[in-house]
């Protein structure tokens, strides 16, 4: 490997800048351009977690005493800060992720400012209830901080991800020890800078690792008082098991495989769009609220058909830090051969057509990251490997429905239950279906990403408890206390 340019950067513990106990590091690799490592991170493990976790344990006890509207105003300063930093922020995250910088790494920066200054701005909403019993009986609730929260979050959209946990969860008065995705640290440890400069030291602690060397001990760690992991469901549920064990609370955001309805009325351009977008075709597929089970009417399946792949081929893929292109690549060669070995069986099952795409060039400049062409295949039915299991790649399969009886029972036929999408412009019709489906989330001719202030998360396994909401805040990370006053003389 090539590793002439490469910083070496250190992690956050106690609001000091620290390599891992073991001294060792390990490198980050460029998803655009295979063997070019890009940054050397520390390579924290059990005693690293131990450390972080006494350190914010012991910031918790003044934290908690901050009011609470004072510990919003410091995380909108870090919000104007981020803001500041946008260009530089995107640009690393477009780097290390591989994710295009025109259309995802920049959003992603505004979306993470947008949700910080939102926990700010909330941050006094922390209130509780009285009740009204007799009149020498004084009832009321309080809520009140955990204590030390350990997040684990992933590497498709990490900045965003690490300021989901750690705004909503300081906001309330717990300090945070969050792990970073292995892949991509970097953004994450450009916020963990941030954040040092405006909070008390050990209130929020960032460390880089690998899953089962530093996500398990920290998910184990008996000062861990919460638990907030994104990512699989298979990793969410070994975490689970470890909350359990410890009888603590838990957040879960895992993996999904979104149906898209199409009724007859959409046919329209504006709708092709938005389904390319509910896809998330422009993040190479790697989000787990795409919608890759596209359900089309039979009335308009050529035709509907014939403009998304017209639609399709206008986008460009290539170099993520290239504001021309669209697309750029996939995070790892580990998920790539995933991803390519999903298209093999797609382009091998007899059921199937490929539309588009397909496996990725064997030259060109293409060949030198981790790139795939949007990817659409056809098929009759959904009883198959690419339309049950999250791919997290580029790659939409589209199945024809005549009745919506059968197509809600299709879409519902599945172990996932993240994000729904309905495009029709009968509010009868949508309404109707919309209550009948099992996600988390549904959208009426919407393809868009969260709204912050909305609460998000998934039914069945795709996770419980919901983020980016007030709700969602005082729901996952603070506990009730009762409290009951007798002033009878
Ligand atoms: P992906 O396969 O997409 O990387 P994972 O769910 O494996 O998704 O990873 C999401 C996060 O969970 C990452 O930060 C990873 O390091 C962490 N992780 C993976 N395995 C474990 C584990 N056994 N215990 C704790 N954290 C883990």
């Amino acid at each position: 490997m090539k590793t002439e340019t490469i910083s070496r950067e250190l992690m956050l513990i106690d609001g000091e800048w620290t390599e891992a106990v073991s001294k060792e590091f390990f490198q980050i690799e460029s998803p655009a351009k295979r063997g070019s490592v890009i940054a050397e991170v520390p390579k924290a493990n059990a005693a690293d977690v131990d450390i972080a976790v006494n350190v914010a344990n012991k910031a918790f006890k003044s934290w908690k005493r901050v009011p609470a509207r004072e510990r919003g105003k410091l995380l909108w300063k870090i919000s104007d800060a981020i803001e500041e930093q946008f260009e530089d922020l995107a640009r690393t995250i477009a780097t290390e992720t591989g994710n295009a910088l025109y259309t995802q790494a920049k959003g992603e920066v505004k979306g993470a400012a947008d949700v910080i200054r939102y926990f700010g701005g909330v941050a006094g909403e922390l209130k509780g209830e009285t009740m009204p019993v007799d009149n020498n009986l004084f009832a009321y609730t309080q809520r009140e901080p955990y204590g030390v929260v350990g997040g684990i979050i992933p590497w498709n959209s990490p900045f965003q991800l690490a300021a989901l946990k750690i705004a909503p969860a300081i906001a309330a008065g717990n300090t945070i020890v969050l792990k970073a995705a292995e892949d991509a640290p970097l953004a994450v440890l450009k916020l963990a800078k941030i954040c040092s400069e405006y909070l008390p030291a050990g209130v929020v602690n960032i460390l880089t690792g690998f899953g089962e060397e530093c996500g398990l001990p920290l998910a184990k760690h008996p000062l861990v008082k919460k638990l907030t992991f994104t990512g699989s469901t298979q990793t969410g549920r070994i975490i689970m098991h470890e909350a359990a064990d410890r009888i603590i609370p838990i957040s879960l955001e895992l993996g999904g495989k979104s149906p898209q309805i199409v009724y007859p009325d959409a046919d329209s351009n504006k709708v092709i769009k938005n389904v390319i977008s509910a896809m998330r075709f422009a993040r190479q597929g790697q989000s787990c609220s795409a919608g890759s089970r596209l359900y089309l009417h039979k009335s308009i399946y050529d035709s509907f058909l014939g403009k998304l792949i017209g639609n399709l081929k206008l986008l460009k893929v290539g170099d993520p830090l290239d504001e021309n292109n669209d697309i750029g690549c996939i995070i790892n060669e580990k998920q790539f051969n995933k991803v390519c070995n999903y298209i093999e069986e797609g382009i091998n099952h007899k059921d199937t057509e490929l539309l588009l795409g397909g496996l990725p060039p064997k030259d060109g400049p293409l060949s030198e990251g981790y790139y795939l062409e949007p990817t659409v295949f056809a098929s009759p039915h959904d009883d198959l490997r690419i339309a049950k299991e999250e791919i997290f790649g580029p790659v939409l399969i589209v199945i024809p429905w005549e009745d919506e009886k059968e197509v809600i029972e299709m879409a519902n036929r599945s172990d996932y239950g993240l994000a729904a999408y309905i495009w029709t412009n009968d509010t009868t019709r949508a309404m109707r279906t919309a209550n009948q489906l099992e996600s988390g989330w549904v959208q009426i001719n919407r393809g868009a990403g969260m709204l912050t202030g909305h609460s998000y998360g998934g039914f069945k396994q795709s996770g419980m408890g919901r983020e980016y909401s007030l709700e969602s805040m005082i729901d996952s990370f603070t506990q009730t206390k009762s409290i009951m006053v007798d002033f009878d003389e």
